[in-house]
């Protein structure tokens, strides 16, 4: 969509102050539902999101267990107040997509041979939405995963990059989203650097996609180390406490 919004100046600052390399403010709490098995807040820019995780457990209705390994069910789910407009509440194709490349995204990593029959249910809750909720999801989903004590290879992370009125540029704030040229959203296993999502939304040259590939992996990379503080607060205060 083009505008006469100028989304990055002569400087190359962007609307927010941040440079192209830059990614907006990220908070992340561990363990802050009581009844979920684990569970994270986290914010990111202006968005807020929540996941609960349940499992895993016997896996209901009885014809979807996999009797090999534990089916893993995210559930993305974005509130009615969460955007401008109200949004219209219950799965839409959006919800859905995500959903389903989430759950992809986590199959790869988590060890689900050791729980056959069992399913694994991640829901995530998007409260305030304001562009890059899929990679908030899932980078949230990987530290409610490790609250939870579920086995995985390695803690997902996500990040995206994109192109704003010609410059590639890292994680698109919500005018960049709306008014920008391509937006590439990316998970990977910090660890061994193992591609779980990877998105595309508009167009870039070869180039382009190199330099936006590259600021989404650093970004990726800044925000398991994000990741990994969070957990450790929680279970160092946990430790102290006794
Ligand atoms: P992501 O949130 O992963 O970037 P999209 O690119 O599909 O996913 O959406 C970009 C942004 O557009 C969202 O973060 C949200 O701010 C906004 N948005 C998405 N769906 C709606 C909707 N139904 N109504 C209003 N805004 C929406």
């Amino acid at each position: 969509m083009e505008s006469d919004i100028k989304l990055i100046d002569n400087n190359g600052k962007r609307l927010d102050g941040r440079s192209e390399g830059d990614l907006r403010n990220i908070k992340i709490e561990a363990g802050v539902l009581h009844r979920a098995d684990g569970s994270c807040y986290l914010e990111w820019g202006g968005n807020k999101v929540l996941v609960a995780v349940y499992g895993p457990r016997e896996a209901i209705p009885r014809h979807s267990q996999n009797p090999l390994r534990a089916i893993v069910n995210a559930r993305y789910n974005m509130a009615a107040f969460s955007v401008e407009d109200r949004k219209r509440p219950g799965p839409d194709r959006r919800s859905r997509e995500i959903s389903k490349v989430i759950s992809e995204a986590l199959e790869k990593v988590i060890l689900t041979e050791q729980f056959p029959r069992a399913a694994i249910d991640v829901n995530i809750e998007v409260l305030d939405a304001e562009a890059g909720t899929r990679c908030a999801g899932l980078t949230a989903a990987g530290v409610a995963l490790a609250d939870a004590g579920i086995p995985m290879k390695d803690i997902p992370a996500s990040c995206a990059a994109g192109k704003i009125q010609g410059n590639v540029v890292v994680d698109l704030g919500k005018e960049e989203d709306n008014f920008g040229d391509a937006d590439l959203p990316i998970g990977i296993s910090p660890r061994t650097g193992e591609i779980l999502l990877l998105q595309m939304d508009g167009h870039l040259t070869l180039e382009e996609f190199n330099k936006a590939f590259d600021y989404a992996i650093e970004g990726c990379h800044k925000v398991s180390e994000i990741q990994k503080k969070a957990i450790l607060e929680k279970y160092q205060s946990v430790v102290e406490e006794k």
